[in-house]
């Protein structure tokens, strides 16, 4: 006979262990840890430009001060039982906390489905990480706070070294000058300098060409330092296109926001905001659109 822990599976067992091993089980896991890592993006997008610890104390209600219970902090799913409002004093909790949590957790999905689970997965999900909180503190205070992007910056020059180069600018450079192109981690990481050296020094041109032009300065360092970090994710060509896409977008919002509101020529945009949406854009489809302009220079 056979011990205990040879018996053969019931089916509650069985059909556990055919969900572990069933393929929509990881994307799911990613998912949940998208929502909790996008529940603790909200604490930073709070604390950071209030420059206060992002770690301690635990979250409390702005109105009341009362701590929020762990069973009132689940992401997505306490905002919905509780209607949006504080359990204890009925004050409405902004739809800006599931909205950031979802959003995170759909970007680690993506992020999964097309890099697998791989270092480069991980580095792209830091980066939509760091994106977010860039774009919804932009949107909301017009800040892009440097410890975010000197963050950003360390860890994309830090990821250079151990992700395939992708940019191709760096072995571009080095097929003519050296005989043989230097290891990859060099080209990946010259990659990244390239990218951190064409974003900010862009965004610092544009900067300085607008404080010139109509004496007031329309762009701050902040989204200079924020394409610093950006770069150094992307490399040089996917910096430029995020440059491209964040200045049709905010000129699509801009015309519509003129159009529609009286003070919408008052109105300062946040091109923090426009910055970051293009980087995820290009994060996504930089690749099939890089490829596809690659192939009408092709053709002449
Ligand atoms: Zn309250």
């Amino acid at each position: 006979m056979l011990p205990d822990c040879f018996t053969p599976d019931t089916p509650a067992v069985a059909g556990a262990r055919r969900v572990w091993q069933s393929q929509s089980v990881i994307p799911l896991a990613v998912l949940l840890f998208g929502l909790v890592i996008g529940s603790f993006l909200n604490v930073c997008i709070l604390r950071i430009p209030a420059e206060k610890s992002i770690i301690l104390p635990a979250s409390s209600c702005p109105k009341c001060g009362k701590v929020i219970a762990p069973y009132d902090n689940i992401p997505v799913l306490s905002w919905l039982i509780l209607g949006g409002k504080c359990r204890n004093c009925k004050t409405k909790i902004s739809a800006m906390y599931p909205a950031v949590e979802l959003l995170t957790g759909l970007l680690f999905m993506a992020c999964y489905f097309v890099f697998g689970l791989t270092l480069e997965s991980l580095k792209w999900a830091i980066f939509a990480a760091m994106l977010v909180v860039l774009t919804i503190t932009d949107l909301r205070e017009r800040i892009l706070p440097d410890a975010v992007n000197f963050f950003g910056l360390g860890v994309g020059l830090l990821f250079s070294f151990f992700t395939k180069p992708l940019d191709g600018s760096a072995l571009w450079i080095a097929n003519r000058w050296f005989d043989f192109p230097p290891p990859q981690p060099v080209l990946s990481f010259v990659d990244a300098i390239l990218g951190a050296v064409a974003g900010s020094g862009l965004l610092w041109v544009v900067a300085e060409g607008y404080f010139r032009l109509r004496g007031r300065e329309g762009m701050g360092l902040g989204d200079v330092k924020m394409m610093a970090a950006v770069g150094a994710f992307l490399g040089l060509k996917r910096t430029l296109m995020t440059v491209l896409a964040a200045s049709l977008l905010g000129s699509v919002i801009g015309i519509v926001l003129i159009a529609v509101s009286k003070k919408g020529r008052d109105y300062e945009l946040p091109f923090g905001t426009f910055l970051g949406a293009g980087a995820l854009l290009v994060l996504f489809f930089g690749t099939p659109a890089l490829q596809w302009y690659q192939s009408l220079l092709a053709v002449k």
